[in-house]
């Protein structure tokens, strides 16, 4: 039996029999989140890039920012916020049926911690095995996981898109 960290012991498992295939609209919910929360990150930086050289180019200390760009920037960050939270819980509570890995979990997202992909995941320049996967889902409803290799959702088979 496996030790689990505190944040899991905070988060009642979905899955309470490890066979069940998970729920389609919470891994929807998850790679949403992820793909919104990309962007947001992305929009983040540019709107922080801009304001930092705003600054560098003297704009006036007492009033370095406007009412609507601060509200601007607490929104994005507040909706980051939310869609992170939303994904680690999600993460956290989604078990794969055969393996009980937690799939949307990115494993090298915390630094490398020796996690090795199942060689069944394609990999794609650019891409690492776990967003392929996130992508794949949004794109076609399917998944992998990508320790154990196996279809998480085995519908119909139906051919490769
Ligand atoms: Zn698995």
């Amino acid at each position: 039996m496996r030790k689990f960290t505190w944040i899991e012991k905070q988060i009642p498992p979905m899955n309470v029999f490890p066979s069940v295939t998970p729920s389609k609209t919470a891994v929807l919910i998850a790679c949403l989140c992820v793909l919104v929360g990309w962007a947001l990150f992305v929009l983040m930086l540019f709107f922080m890039l801009g304001l930092f050289n705003a600054l560098a180019a003297g704009m006036p200390s007492r009033t370095p920012i406007s009412n609507a760009g601060l509200a601007t920037i607490l929104g994005i960050g507040g909706l980051l916020s939310l869609c992170s939270l939303t994904y680690f819980v999600l993460a956290l509570s989604l078990r794969c049926p055969h393996c009980t890995y937690q799939f949307l979990k990115n494993p090298k997202g915390f630094g490398s911690t020796g996690f090795s992909y199942h060689p069944s995941c394609p990999r794609i320049r650019g891409f690492n095995p776990w967003s392929y996967q996130i992508t794949r889902f949004l794109r076609s409803r399917r998944m992998r996981c990508i320790k154990c290799g196996e279809e998480l959702f085995h519908a119909p088979q139906l051919p490769e898109v």
